[in-house]
């Protein structure tokens, strides 16, 4: 699949000299989504449609929530309710046909439909979606540059790499989309990198806990005060710690 290139975000991602760029684009286009799902493109009968049919995650209800746009968030919510109820009058319908366990297989089978549908109803989200369509164009616009463009290899080569969260979409697009040698080079480069950024990790996280020693009291905490929020980043993504995309360059 073709995704047209977005070449400067990825490299204002990297220049923000962070830990990953991809969890910096993620955190801007998921605060710019959760804007526009509480502005005016929710009105537009298409948003509207889908967001009634698929509804927010957990994580992103509270985003939305927290944009103390009541009276945007509740509307969404109101109509949403509507295509909920008729789709769980459905899931309980196929649970309440099939009956218990000594029924046959096939109304065992339509007790899972029931449950299934609940679960699906469960793991849907319309803004996670929008946010996976949007990290594809920018991962297929990463590898579009380091394949490219030498001075984005050099400043990859000066980054603290990627999260391991971000690696295995990174990796699985590369090999579709770069010729074998550049894919190998980028590999090659990309492992080095992630091995030395979780060495540098490893260290500085060693000396945060020595630090918790009254021995070590006095001693300088060199690049160690933010080793646990780091660690945790590199290894599920953004989690903890100041917003990888600073509010000011929103
Ligand atoms: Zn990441
Ligand atoms: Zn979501």
């Amino acid at each position: 699949m073709r995704y047209h290139l977005d070449t400067i975000p990825v490299w204002d991602a990297l220049h923000l000299g962070g830990a990953c760029p991809l969890c910096a684009l993620r955190s801007r286009t998921e605060h710019t989504l959760v804007d526009r799902y509480l502005g005016a493109s929710v009105m537009e009968p298409d948003t509207r449609i889908k967001v009634n049919d698929k509804g927010f995650c957990s994580r992103h209800q509270r985003m939305l929530y927290q944009k103390q746009n009541r009276l945007g968030h509740a509307l969404m919510m109101q109509s949403h309710l509507d295509v909920v109820k008729a789709k769980i009058t459905d899931a309980f319908n196929k649970a309440e046909n099939a009956g218990g366990r000594c029924f046959f297989k096939r109304k065992a089978e339509s007790t899972a439909d029931g449950a299934a549908a609940f679960e699906q109803m469960d793991s849907v989200c319309i803004l996670c979606e929008s946010l996976d369509d949007n990290m594809r164009r920018y991962v297929y616009s990463f590898l579009h540059l380091y394949e490219h463009e030498a001075a984005f290899r050099e400043a990859f080569q000066a980054s603290r790499g990627l999260c391991l969260k971000d690696i295995h979409l990174v990796l699985s697009m590369a090999q579709e989309q770069m010729k074998a040698d550049m894919y190998q080079r980028f590999v090659k480069a990309l492992r080095e990198k992630t091995l030395e950024t979780l060495d540098t990790n490893k260290q500085d996280i060693d000396w945060f806990t020595l630090k918790f020693d009254y021995r070590n009291a006095d001693k300088p905490w060199n690049n160690s005060k933010d080793a646990l929020e780091r660690t945790v980043n590199f290894l599920r993504g953004w989690t903890l710690g100041e917003n990888p995309w600073p509010d000011d360059k929103r």
